[in-house]
């Protein structure tokens, strides 16, 4: 018998009156979350909402995402988190496919836009069973009609309940992704996948209970932040600092205001914090409180690893994994130095390696094969989708779409996603290997390498970079160099330089898109 909101109610218990979440001035204490999360569990159970049924839920880094999303899993009940950059025919599509009884939407603001189509987009509001609105005022009336706001919900609700214990396989979350194909579908992760992924987590963090306060700038709504941060965060009685949007300046300013000791974030945040240091910036500060940082989501270049040291004197601790792997399946080895541009190893309990398309082992020091993954953090498999799990689980192996080699000693590196990897000329050429190279001129600040389609290679290679600022290389200039340093069939031929790079909500780079 088992539940994920087991770690917010031993932290209650424990530190009834340490803050759990910081948001500018507002700070409750881990008795006030817990209370809130509480009255949540009773409004569902009020509501008719069952153990197993799903609740959705679109919200920003804000208290509201913690409390209904423990309080969902209180009731015994399923959470569906949502991108809060969906459309509302996207909202309409996942709370379809999951057959959400109860909707939380936030309503965005002109600050804080995110979620605003998500209330007012979705077809049908009205006539589905339930829709809260989150408004970012208390007190403010409902925006849409026929839904009630929050706090008219919760009005009179107790904030005492007592947690419903299910099976430990029954399923707690359910993440959408795209997994390595196709439309989107829902990764079912059960309360042992979870509640094992957090707990073996804050053991290679070195957590020490009720002690760390966490920069909570990863979107919630997915699974690096609601794992990584609030659920490890949760369990040891931390405190999380949340910024509903990553903006660098903000997000130095609370590392010193909060003396923030655990950061953690994809490596385009880590590379906007570098961008943002200077004269005015406490780093003596920042470094004496900042114990850990951890980098995932996408490969973390070696560059930003090395700037960090020296600018904070912290090494980022790279971890690697997926929605449908809870999501931690590999990181640093907290015994041996890390090594730069290595994802670690598996983590406690879980197995890798590395396959070939038929799922066979391949072998050898240089060879280069697909992830698969084996443990504890994998998902039950996709909601009612028995083909497309059978597609990337088998004996218990799930194959990750990610592309890597292993080192003598045990530690993987990521290539690249095999559907990342560009093919010119018929050679395979990895992104992630040029964009390390590209980084490592002093003019570039950030590259990222696409292939485009060309006539007689199949596939031409094209870099986008970020220049330093004051950096006066030109393109032609950028190309002659790669020419010099690396082979003839992978230097990028194209050089573009932009201002940013589009990003998804989670601060990945969409190479779809600078691809289109
Ligand atoms: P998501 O399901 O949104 O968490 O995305 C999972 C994908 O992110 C993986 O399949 C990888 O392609 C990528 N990813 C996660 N962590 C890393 C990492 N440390 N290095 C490279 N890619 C990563």
């Amino acid at each position: 018998m088992l539940n994920l909101s087991i770690f917010l109610e031993d932290s209650a218990r424990r530190y009834p009156d340490r803050d759990a979440l910081v948001l500018g001035e507002t700070r409750l204490t881990y008795a006030q979350v817990n209370g809130a999360a509480n009255q949540v569990a009773n409004l569902l159970v009020e509501l008719g909402v069952a153990p197993g049924d799903k609740v959705a839920l679109t919200c920003p880094n804000l208290p509201y995402f913690p409390i209904i999303y423990y309080g969902i899993l209180k009731a015994g009940a399923v959470v569906v988190p949502m991108n809060v950059l969906n459309k509302g025919r996207e909202v309409t599509y996942y709370l379809d496919d999951s057959d959400a009884k109860v909707y939380f939407c936030f309503q965005g603001t002109p600050d804080l836009p995110m979620g605003a189509e998500g209330a007012v987009g979705v077809e049908g509001a009205a006539s589905r069973p339930e829709f809260i609105v989150i408004t970012a005022d208390p007190a403010a009336p409902s925006p849409v009609p026929g839904a009630r706001t929050l706090t008219e919900a919760l009005a009179g609700k107790s904030p005492v309940f007592e947690a419903v214990l299910g099976d430990e396989t029954a399923t707690a979350v359910i993440l959408y992704t795209s997994g390595t194909t196709g439309q989107p579908k829902g990764a079912e992760l059960s309360h042992t996948n979870l509640v094992m992924n957090a707990l073996t987590c804050n053991r290679l963090f070195g957590s020490k209970p009720g002690s760390d306060v966490h920069l909570v700038t990863l979107p919630l709504f997915h699974s690096f932040g609601s794992s990584v941060q609030m659920n490890a965060g949760f369990s040891m009685g931390a405190t999380l600092v949340l910024l509903p949007r990553f903006e660098a300046g903000p997000a130095i300013s609370l590392l010193q205001s909060e003396e923030v000791t655990f950061f953690a974030g994809v490596p385009t945040m880590w590379w906007g914090l570098l961008g943002a240091f200077d004269e005015s910036v406490d780093v003596a500060k920042i470094a004496k409180n900042l114990r850990i940082g951890v980098s995932g989501g996408a490969s973390l270049p070696v560059e930003i690893i090395k700037n960090v040291k020296e600018t904070l004197g912290v090494t980022i601790l790279e971890g690697y994994g997926l929605s449908e792997t809870s999501p931690v399946a590999t990181f640093s080895d907290p015994d041996r130095e890390p090594r730069p541009g290595s994802i670690g190893i598996p983590i406690w309990g879980v197995e890798c390696k590395l396959i070939d398309e038929d799922w066979n082992e391949v072998e050898g020091a240089d060879a280069i094969g697909e992830i698969a993954i084996r443990g504890h953090n994998i998902m039950k498999g996709y909601l009612n989708r028995p083909e497309a799990t059978a597609e990337v689980m088998k004996d218990g192996w799930f194959r990750s779409g990610d592309l890597a080699r292993r080192d003598e000693d045990g530690f993987y590196y990521i290539v690249d996603r095999s559907k990342d990897m560009i093919i010119r000329g018929g050679y395979n050429v990895y992104p992630r290997e040029i964009e390390e190279v590209l980084m490592t001129h002093p003019d570039v600040s950030l590259a990222a390498v696409v292939g485009i389609p060309h006539e007689s290679h199949g596939e031409e290679v094209k870099a986008f970079v970020i220049r330093n600022a004051g950096a006066a290389i030109t393109e032609d200039e950028l190309v002659a160099w790669g020419k010099e340093q690396m082979a003839a069939y992978k230097y990028p031929r194209i050089v573009a330089f932009v201002d940013a790079l589009p990003m998804t909500a989670t601060g990945k780079i969409l190479k779809r898109e600078l691809v289109d």
